[in-house]
Order: structure tokens, then C-alpha cells, then sequence
């Protein structure tokens, strides 16, 4: 058993604003949390670990992740798989949700297969993978952002099993145009997949929207980036994907916390109107992030799309558009609280609420009894100390 004392413990379940328990001790034992007991009645068989007046956080989460460490999910090797892994599990993340972005089947399928062979190997000292996120290839070229245009297509059947069956069912989130033809197939093929349906690179408004979230795309992928907000029509101002997120409680969605995409008063609005209990912090990072290369690529090394690395932040070569973001989530977490983000709040939009948006809050996301021990303590100006995944310091 070890005893993590000395910390500022940050507490957090589904139905509190949660709390900071300062003069406790953390237990965990076996891989699992035991619970939080005060100073007084550590059990004298428990090894003692000195958080020294740091914070005590459940180990992030991150549900849309491209790469880091100069490896991207799409390169085809094991070794980058787990460059990427490990590169954000040394900044606090200790569960990972794999992104990959619209490209050609036989690059998709292969990393897919890397992917899950990896996962269930279960291997090494990087962030549990929990299942695959799809970002693509069902997309409108209306809200392309960064995304390859000349694979994107509307699903069929047969084209949902061969990706599943390459994901041996482990697909825990897809991103897709509601408005595109056959998505009611795929709506349904979701559902009955237990699969998140977010919408993304989408033109749809708010009325395409709300219909989606009816049919189970109950989460929007990185609001205000390749989303649609009102606009005139007809001299009528129509609501888009960002006003149906803050009318629709039920929606979830995700900030990309690199300081760049959203600026300050942009997430202190989306924290203000959604809350942090539906607003998950993610990196949408790229090959570049945990690293200080000048140039890079987007998406895999032989067929994705060189970038350049300006002001913090991955932008394509012509500068029309941001490539994806550079951050890890231990620097997300400090950038939301810099843009005035309350603590407590900030952490569950990097743990409690990601686990949850996907479904893994019965073992993720929280330092509640029984849940995986995965812990991350840090020095009291949140820079990452010791990274705890399943019981064990990967430090
Ligand atoms: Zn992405």
C-alpha cells in the first residue's frame, strides 16, 4: 500500500462541484485508489510518498489526441505509437484516446491495427490507451480545417465494419458531418455500437444539429474551430452548431486548451454557459507537441501535410489555417487557469468530464475508491512532478 501525504488533494465526483482536501492522504494499493483518510491513521504498512505542499490530481485524460514527441498515431510503427503515449503521459496524461484524421484506408487500417495491438498488450510506461477516436473520413469540404479533402466520403455499411473489424470493436468515439447523406445508417450503426457520436468539420446549423443530437451525436469536436455559429439568411440570423451546444444541455463538447485556438474570453464563456462539467480540455495535438521543431507534418510522415510552428501552435504552410495544437494537457490546464478558469474546474476538464463524455468515469477521471490509481502530483505552481498510472511511477 502507499500513502501519497503532504498534497493538496483535488477531490471531484458526478454530482459535487468538488473540493480540495488539504492535510489528507491519498491510498492506493493493487492498482486501485483505496480512498482519502486523515494524516492521523496512515496504516503503519503504507510506504509514504511526499507530494511536498503540491496538488494531487486524478491522472488526465485526453479524448483527441494526434501525436507528440515527433511521432503522430498514423506512422506506422509500434515505436511511434509509444513515443506518442509516453511524450503525454510525462505531462500528466495518463489516459489516451488515439485520434486519427481522414486519410486513406490502408493507412488507417494499419495503424489501427498498431493501435489496438498495442492496447491490448497493455504495455510499457506511456498513457493507458482506451479504445480509438475517429476524426473523419465523414466530412463536409464546407469545414474542412486542416483535413484532406480528397479522402472525405459519406459512410456506407460495409465501410463501418471493415474499420470496426480492424478496431476489434474498440472504437469509442467518431467524428462526422450530420448533414451529409447516410447518416442516419450511421446514427444508428453508432448506437447500436455504444460508439460517441461527435459532430465535427461540419456545416451544418443549429437545426441540423439538434436533430443530430436526437439521433445520438451528442458531443461538438472542438468548438470554435471548424464549427459553424450564427450567420445571416434572409436577412434572418440563423443559430449554428455553437448555439445548439449552449441550448441543448445535454451536449457535451471540447476546448482545444493550447492558449491559441481559444483565447481567454472564448473559454471563460464556454466555462460560464456550459460549465466545466460539460466541458472537456483536450490537446488535438500533433507530431510537434513535447518537442521545439520549427517544421513539422500533420498527420502521417509520407502522405500528411507539412507545417510550420509559429507563436505556440501548428499552422499550415500558407498560414490559412491553425494545423492543430502543440499543447500537452499539464500546460492546458495551467493555460485555463491563467484565462481565470477556477482550479477546481479546470482539473475536471482535464479528468472527471473527459472520462465521463466517453463513457470510462466507472474507472477514470477521479481519485474515488475503487477507481484505477492513476495519479498525478504536482509542485504547487502545477508543473508536473510524478506520474502515477495504475499504482505505478512512470517517472
Ligand atoms: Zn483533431
Amino acid at each position: 500500500m502507499k500513502a501519497i501525504t503532504g498534497g493538496r488533494i483535488v477531490l471531484l465526483d458526478k454530482n459535487t462541484e468538488g473540493s480540495i482536501a488539504d492535510g489528507c492522504t491519498l491510498l492506493y494499493d493493487k492498482g486501485k485508489i483505496i480512498g482519502i483518510v486523515r494524516d492521523e491513521v496512515i496504516p503503519d504498512c503504507a510506504e509514504r510518498i511526499d507530494a511536498k505542499g503540491g496538488y494531487v490530481l486524478p491522472g488526465f485524460v485526453d479524448i483527441h489526441v494526434h501525436g507528440g514527441g515527433g511521432s503522430d498515431f498514423l506512422d506506422g510503427t509500434v515505436e511511434d505509437i509509444r513515443t506518442v503515449t509516453r511524450t503525454h503521459a510525462l505531462h500528466g496524461t495518463t489516459s489516451i484516446l488515439p485520434t486519427t484524421l481522414t486519410c486513406p484506408n490502408e493507412v488507417l487500417f494499419r495503424s489501427l491495427d498498431l493501435i489496438i495491438g498495442e492496447m491490448e498488450r497493455g504495455s510499457g510506461d506511456g498513457a493507458e490507451i482506451l479504445g480509438v477516436h475517429l476524426e473523419g473520413p465523414y466530412f463536409s469540404g464546407a469545414s474542412k480545417g486542416a483535413q484532406a479533402v480528397a479522402e472525405q466520403r459519406i459512410p456506407t455499411l460495409e465501410e463501418l465494419e471493415e474499420i470496426n473489424a480492424h478496431a476489434k470493436g474498440h472504437i469509442v468515439r467518431w467524428d462526422a458531418a450530420p448533414e451529409l447523406p447516410n447518416m442516419d445508417l450511421f446514427a444508428a450503426w453508432l448506437r447500436e455500437h455504444g460508439i460517441l457520436g461527435s459532430i465535427g468539420h461540419s456545416a451544418a446549423d443549429a437545426e441540423c444539429s439538434l436533430e443530430a443530437f436526437e439521433k445520438g451525436f451528442t458531443h461538438l469536436t472542438h468548438m470554435y474551430c471548424a464549427t459553424t455559429t450564427e450567420h445571416k439568411k434572409d436577412q434572418k440570423v440563423h443559430a449554428g452548431q455553437i448555439e445548439a451546444v449552449y441550448l441543448e444541455d445535454g451536449f457535451t463538447t471540447e476546448l482545444i486548451g493550447d492558449g491559441c485556438h481559444i483565447p481567454r474570453e472564448t473559454m471563460q464563456l464556454v466555462f460560464k454557459l456550459k460549465g466545466a462539467k460539460k466541458t472537456a480540455l483536450i490537446t488535438d495535438a500533433m507530431r510537434a507537441a513535447g518537442t521545439d521543431c520549427e517544421r513539422s507534418i500533420l498527420g502521417d510522415r509520407v502522405s500528411g501535410t507539412p507545417v510550420i510552428i509559429e507563436d505556440g501552435v501548428a499552422k499550415l504552410v500558407d498560414r490559412t489555417f491553425f494545423a492543430g495544437s502543440i499543447a500537452t494537457l499539464d500546460a492546458a490546464l495551467r493555460t485555463a487557469i491563467g484565462f481565470g478558469i477556477p482550479l477546481i474546474d479546470a482539473v475536471c476538464s482535464v479528468t472527471l468530464t473527459p472520462a465521463e463524455i466517453i463513457g470510462f468515469d466507472n474507472r477514470k477521471g477521479s481519485l474515488e475508491s475503487g477507481k484505477d490509481a492513476d495519479i498525478v502530483i504536482t509542485d504547487p505552481s502545477l508543473s508536473v512532478c510524478d506520474v502515477i498510472i495504475g499504482g505505478r511511477s512512470i517517472m
